[in-house]
Parts: structure tokens; sequence; C-alpha cells
């Protein structure tokens, strides 16, 4: 506590005796000397104001008649001072006094007169009177300076403390306030003493009569009353967040205490903090969680007004390319400003979100037709679709839609999102830059997705996957030179599903990563069994997926795969899409040159169907161009096709890279490939993906008069 009370000093009580008579002085202390006090004599009233200096003395015993000054004197200027103002005084006197010299004794404050001789006893009894008194006098201003100092440590309490308080009375107005509320409310003390409480209060909403208040009823039954949640109106008329206590104060003071703190930091932050987790940092538009509250409670509206609404699920085309190429602050650039085009096209009322990345979604209320989101979508696409110019480079983007009416395409937040994005989906895939409704038979095929997605999880947790491979060998001499690893999955008794069909279901659920990983596995660990049977030259190609072929830790993996199956890295090769090689050329670069570093061999597949531009092939470390298997399909029929085969064979000639053909059905293509000096070619006409016990018995060389290996149907 930083107040103490102030102690009182222990007492050695001290007369003083005053006389210029040095035998009076003596007698005097003998007189006095068996009393519990101290004596202490001076012969003057000079020596006696001195004394009265240094020595705390409770009574002086006074001699009238000195030479000098004398005692009436001495008295007078006792009184002036402050620390002997108050202290009793005899005066002793030899003479009788007139009535007129008494009096002025007196209004010295003088106490008492005695005359000698004395009888002792009447002195002492009159010594302790007046030490009783001056002993009460002393006692009373202690306490009053206790009281004081009390008093100030009260009010500097109050007046310092940062909360608000009030004293109410039991009618209910204010007989106290401390500076903190007054300042809270822009008040002074005086504006707010003597108002009613009630007067104050903003919210929540008090009954008229003070007596029906839950102030008044708690403070009757003497408990304390809390309100988290108050507004007081402040003198400029705005209204202030407090949270407010009540607590009765002794029953005889019959009022109680009301405590107010500010709430308004605290609210503000909360407001802040409730704003940040539903809103988007970067656009300012809601984020995915104030999307699904927005929606939430539109349906709940929605029930009752019997309207129609529309979710618009955005996704930007061509984002990707902007962000790797341009940065992420171009990207976040571009973001902000389809923010601004969705609100432009937007209705005041409607809701608009980014999900995340370059997904945008829209809430239109209250539509008249369906057919009204139909107009919004395209206004977007046309405005999104234009040329922006970013840091003065130019780059195009685009958007596509998806689009799912309430109630027709779900009736909650999950289902009306699901279905508006699975119509985006739709719009991507038929090519982009447009719109599309959710459909019953988008519903339909989602539903055997879902079902199928199911499968492959399980399939994987089985183990359930087997690979198939198929031979490539060598046109002129029917030479073995390994095999392609085909995956082959079972699906729930229902036969071998397509590649084409799963393989994208794999590569969109990213489980094609653990798939991928176990299909590495497999073959490599099928590679070593063979070695006895096929040598050590064998090449086992695998398919990887762009995901997989962009994946970090794919070369790790790969070393750590051929260290433990102790094969040569040439006998392994990736067959990549140029799809794969340029979705980023810089990290495809540096990729295959890290395979070439660990001697694993690399192949394009489906070589022909990309985009890739053939200047880009001279930059890559490659080993092998697999032929798109339709050109061989087409070749001996379609002299466009022809050319593109022989100009591939020759590009790889070029280029030193080996050439596969894939797809070679009929001998009369082998002859073909073998007049445009094609090397390797793979293809039912050898044979198909072979499961591993028929791929052990294919022979080291074919014989191409005497194949065996033809496809069964
Ligand atoms: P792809 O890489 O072009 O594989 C060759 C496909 O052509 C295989 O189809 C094969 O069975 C088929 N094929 C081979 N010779 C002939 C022929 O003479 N005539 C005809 N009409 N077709 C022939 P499959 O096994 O259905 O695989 C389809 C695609 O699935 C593959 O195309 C490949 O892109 C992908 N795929 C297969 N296995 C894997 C894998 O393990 N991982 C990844 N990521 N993709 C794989
Ligand atoms: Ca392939
Ligand atoms: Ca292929």
């Amino acid at each position: 506590m930083a107040w103490s009370q102030p102690q009182s000093k222990p007492r050695t009580r001290t007369l003083l005796v005053v006389d210029d008579r040095e035998a009076n002085l003596v007698a005097m202390e003998a007189l006095l000397g068996d009393g519990d006090w101290q004596v202490h004599t001076v012969n003057s009233g000079e020596a006696a104001l001195q004394a009265l200096l240094d020595l705390d003395v409770e009574l002086v015993l006074l001699d009238v008649q000195m030479p000098g000054m004398d005692g009436f004197e001495v008295a007078r200027l006792m009184r002036g001072s402050p620390h002997a103002r108050y202290t009793p005084i005899i005066f002793v006197s030899a003479i009788a006094h007139t009535r007129e010299s008494v009096l002025r004794g007196y209004a010295t404050g003088a106490v008492d007169f005695i005359l000698k001789p004395f009888d002792p006893q009447v002195l002492k009894h009159k010594i302790n009177t007046l030490l009783s008194h001056e002993h009460n006098r002393r006692d009373l201003q202690l306490l009053s300076q206790q009281l004081d100092s009390a008093r100030a440590f009260n009010a500097s309490v109050l007046n310092n403390a940062a909360e608000g308080i009030l004293v109410v009375g039991e009618d209910g107005f204010i007989n106290f306030a401390n500076p903190a509320i007054a300042k809270m409310l822009h008040a002074s003390v005086d504006d707010l003493q003597g108002t009613a409480l009630i007067k104050h209060l903003a919210s929540p909403q008090m009954p008229m009569a003070w007596r029906d208040t839950d102030f008044y009823q708690h403070w009757r039954s003497g408990n304390t009353y809390r309100l988290h949640e108050a507004q007081l109106f402040t003198a400029n008329g705005d209204t202030l967040p407090v949270a407010l206590s009540s607590s009765p104060l002794p029953r005889q003071q019959r009022s109680m205490v009301v405590i107010a703190l500010d709430m308004s930091v605290v609210r503000s932050l909360h407001v802040q903090l409730e704003t940040q987790a539903v809103t988007d940092s970067l656009t300012g538009l809601l984020n995915r969680r104030g999307f699904h509250q927005a929606l939430d409670s539109a349906l709940a509206r929605v029930d009752r007004n019997g309207k129609r609404m529309a979710i618009l699920y955005i996704d930007l085309d061509g984002f990707k390319r902007i962000n790797d190429s341009l940065g992420h602050d171009a990207g976040d650039e571009i973001l902000c400003r389809v923010a601004r085009v969705l609100e432009a096209c937007m209705r005041p009322y409607d809701i608009i979100a980014r999900m995340g990345g370059d997904e945008f979604t829209a809430l239109l209320d209250s539509l008249d037709h369906p057919e009204d989101a139909a107009r919004v979508a395209e206004k977007l696409i046309e405005l999104i679709s234009v040329r922006h110019t970013i840091d003065g480079t130019d780059v195009t983007l685009g958007a596509s839609i998806g689009i799912a009416n309430f109630p027709d395409c779900g009736q909650s937040v999950e289902e009306l999102l699901r279905s508006a994005d699975m119509a985006m989906y739709e719009a991507k895939r038929n090519g982009r830059q447009q719109y599309r409704f959710f459909s019953g038979e988008m519903n339909g095929r989602a539903h055997a997705r879902l079902m199928m997605e199911e499968n492959l999880r399980s399939t994987i947790e089985r183990n359930g996957f087997a690979l198939a491979y198929q031979p490539q060998v060598v046109l002129e001499t029917g030479e073995l030179r390994g095999f392609e690893a085909l995956l082959r999955w079972n699906y729930a008794g229902r036969g071998s599903v397509e590649p084409s069909v799963f393989i994208p279901l794999l590569e969109e659920t990213r489980l094609i990563d653990r798939v991928g990983e176990w299909a590495l596995r497999e073959g490599l660990a099928q590679c070593r069994d063979w070695r006895e049977r096929f040598g050590d030259k064998l090449v086992l190609s695998f398919n990887v997926s762009p995901v997989q072929f962009r994946r970090a830790g794919l070369i790790d993996e790969l070393r750590r795969l051929l260290d433990e199956y102790q094969l040569d890295p040439r006998q392994l090769e990736l067959e990549v899409t140029e799809g794969a090689l340029m979705e980023d050329l810089e990290q495809s670069c540096d990729k295959l040159r890290q395979l070439r570093e660990l001697g694993v061999r690399v192949a394009v597949d489906d070589f022909g169907t990309g985009y890739s531009s053939l200047a880009y092939l001279r930059h890559f470390d490659l080993d092998t161009l697999k032929i798109d298997r339709l050109f061989i399909a087409n070749m001996l029929d379609s002299p466009r096709d022809a050319a593109v085969v022989s100009t591939i064979i020759d590009l790889g000639r070029n280029l030193g890279l080996e050439v596969i053909a894939e797809g070679v059905e009929t001998l009369a293509q082998r002859e073909w490939l073998i007049d445009h000096d094609c090397h390797v070619m793979q293809g039912f006409l050898v044979a198909p993906g072979l499961a591993v016990e028929d791929a052990l018995e294919f022979p080291r060389t074919i014989d191409w008069l005497n194949l065996e290996y033809r496809p069964a149907g």
C-alpha cells in the first residue's frame, strides 16, 4: 500500500520550568522530581523559547516577573510559533496581580495561574489536568491528521483511477463522479453530479422508472450487478461502449458505486478481428469463410421470401502464367483489378468473395429469371478477358464461370458451391472463356467420379494396381529394347478401367504421386528380377504425370530406387509429355539437367500432338522421341501424317535422339518406318501390354516372319 497511517511518537513528557532565580529552579526541581515526567529548567525567557524549539515540551511553568523578557512576553511569542502555539502554560507569580494583568495572561492563551507560595499538591494537580488536556489535544490533532491523509488518499485514488467511478444514491441520482468518467463522457464532474444515472445509458434499454431497473433491484438485494455490453451517451451525442458493474456501498450510505470500463478499444479490436476473419486482405472482398456465412444467411432469408438466387464460381484463365512470369506483385495487382471489375458488374446487394488463389465467387440475390445470372456471367467474362498492361507488359486474362441456381442445384451452402465449382470445371474443359450452368447430367458424372475416387483410394490402400509391360523392339533387328510400364486397374470387379479415365482422376486428386511412386518401385523391382533373362541393357519406361515430374523430391526418389535395386540409370526411362515440359521452361530445363546428371533417360511422349515449339527442343536434355500413335495409324493414308512422322524421325536424327514409333499395328507400317530410318517401335503388331508372366516369356529377339505376339482381338 502506498499510504500508511501517521505513527504517534513515543512520549517523553517534558516540563519546562522558567524562572530567573536559581533557587526557585532548584526548589521546583525538587518539588516536581518525583512525577512521571522530566523536568527541564531554564533561567530566562530567551532560553525558554530556545528550549521549546529543541525539546518536545508538553507544559511550561512560567515565572511572570523576569528581567528582560517577562513571562507574558514569552507566552505571547510562544503563541506565535507553530509548534508551541498550543503548549499549555502555568504562570507562576510571587505577587497578586491586578485583574487586568491576569486577563492579559489568559488572553495569551495561558491556561492557569498559581501564586507563590503554593501548595505543591495543588500544583501537581494542575499539572496533571493540563497534561491530560494536552494529551487529548495531541491525540485529536494526530487523528485529524490521519483523517486528512486518508481523505487525500481516497480522493487521489478516485481522481487517478482510469476507470470511471460513480456513486449513485438509492434514488438513482449521481452523487459523485470521478474525473475519469467525466473524461470518458466528454463532460465535467459537475455536469454529471446530480443527474439521473439512467439518463446516461444509451443501451440496453432501461425501464422508465429507476426502481424497476436491475441497478436498483440488485442494490436492494445487496448484490453486485454487472453489465458487460452497455453504451453510455457522451456529451457530444455519441455513444461509448462500456462494461458496468454496480456494487452496494455499506447500508447506511444508501447508495451504490458504479464502475465503468471504457470498452471502445477492445470493441474495435473485436470488430477488426471479426472483419479480418471474413475478408480477404488482398482484395478487400469477403474470403471463403465470409462467403460461407453470407450464403448461409442469404439461404435463411430466401427460404422465407421464395426468391431465386444464383452462385457464380469464377476461375481466371491464364492467371498462373502471369504469376509465374511477372511475379507475385503483378499477380496481386491482377487479382485486385478483377475484384474491382466484379464489384462494378454487380448490384450493391450482391455478394462477392475471393475463395483463394484465382477463384472468386458471387452470390446474385433476388433474381427474376435464372437466365439473368447468365447475362452477368457473360458480362464478367467480357470485362475480365481483356488485355491488361502490367509493368509495361501486355497480358491476356480470361475467366471460366460455373453457375448454380438455388434451389435447383442444391439447398445447402456446400451443395451450391460444389455444383457451381463443377459447372466451372466443365466450362474450363470446354475450352475456357465461357460459362456453364450446373446440370443434372454433371451431377450424375460427379457422382460416378466420387465413387471412382473412393475406389481409387481403397485400391491404393489394398495395393490393387498392376503394371502391364509393352515391349519396345528395334525395327530392323527385332531385338528387344525394353518395355513401357503401363498402369492397370481392375475397378470393383467391373473389368479394367481405361487409364485415360482413371489417370486424370488420379491427377486431379493428387493421388497420382503415390501411385506413380508405387509403379516405379514395382517396375524397377521387376527389372532387377529380369536381369538374368534380359541382361542389364533392358530399358524400362515409365509414364510420369506432369504433377509427378514437377515434384521436388523426384530426383532423390529415383536415386534411392536405383540404388536399392542396383540398376544402371540408363535402364530407367521417364516418359514426359510435351505439355509437362512446356509448362515451366526454366524448371523443366533444370529438372532435365538433373536427370541427365543422374544418368536416367528422358523420352517425350506423344510427340507431335502437343504444342511444343521445335526451337525449344534443342535446349532440353532429352534421349528419346515417341511419335504419337495417331500419326502412325494414319501415315499410310494421309501424306500430311506421313510428313509429320518423317519430319520427327529426321529431327531425332539431327538432334541425336532415339525415335520410337508408337501404336504400330501392321507389317506395312513397320516397313514404311524402316524405309524412313525409324529405330524402335512399339505396338500391337508385336504385343500389347503384357502381364508379368507373359513379359518374362518374351523373346530377346523376335522373328519378324513368325510373330507370335499378335494381339488377341
Ligand atoms: P501412352 O503413354 O501413350 O501409352 C501407350 C498407350 O497406347 C497404352 O494405352 C497402350 O496400351 C496403347 N497402345 C500400345 N500399342 C498400341 C497399338 O498398337 N494400338 C493402339 N490402339 N493402342 C496401343 P493405355 O495402357 O490405355 O494407356 C493410356 C495412357 O495412360 C498412356 O498413354 C499414358 O499416358 C497413361 N498411363 C499409362 N500408365 C501410366 C502410368 O503408370 N503413369 C502415368 N502417369 N500415366 C500412365
Ligand atoms: Ca507412354
Ligand atoms: Ca504415348
